[in-house]
């Protein structure tokens, strides 16, 4: 079964990479300040945004797994 994650970015360590944007466009986008925000919606495969999570050079994407509850990265 698919995971569903909590994402959350951490706006002090985002520095507009934006290689998260790259892997996963339907889940981040670079805001007006040039830091990643997470969109609403249906948004990418969780294997996608993990990827996605991963690339962050700062590894300021934070996943939480919204069933346990648990930090599952960084
Ligand atoms: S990859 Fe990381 S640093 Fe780059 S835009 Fe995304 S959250 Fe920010």
């Amino acid at each position: 079964m698919a995971k569903k994650w909590k994402i959350t970015v951490d706006r002090d360590l985002c520095i507009g990479a934006a290689s998260c944007v790259a892997l996963a466009m339907k889940t981040f986008a670079l805001d007006s300040e040039n830091k990643a925000v997470v969109l609403e919606g249906e948004g990418d495969p969780p294997e996608l945004i993990k990827l996605a999570a991963e690339s962050c050079p700062t590894k300021a994407i934070i996943l939480v797994d919204e069933e346990t509850g648990e930090q599952e990265y960084p």
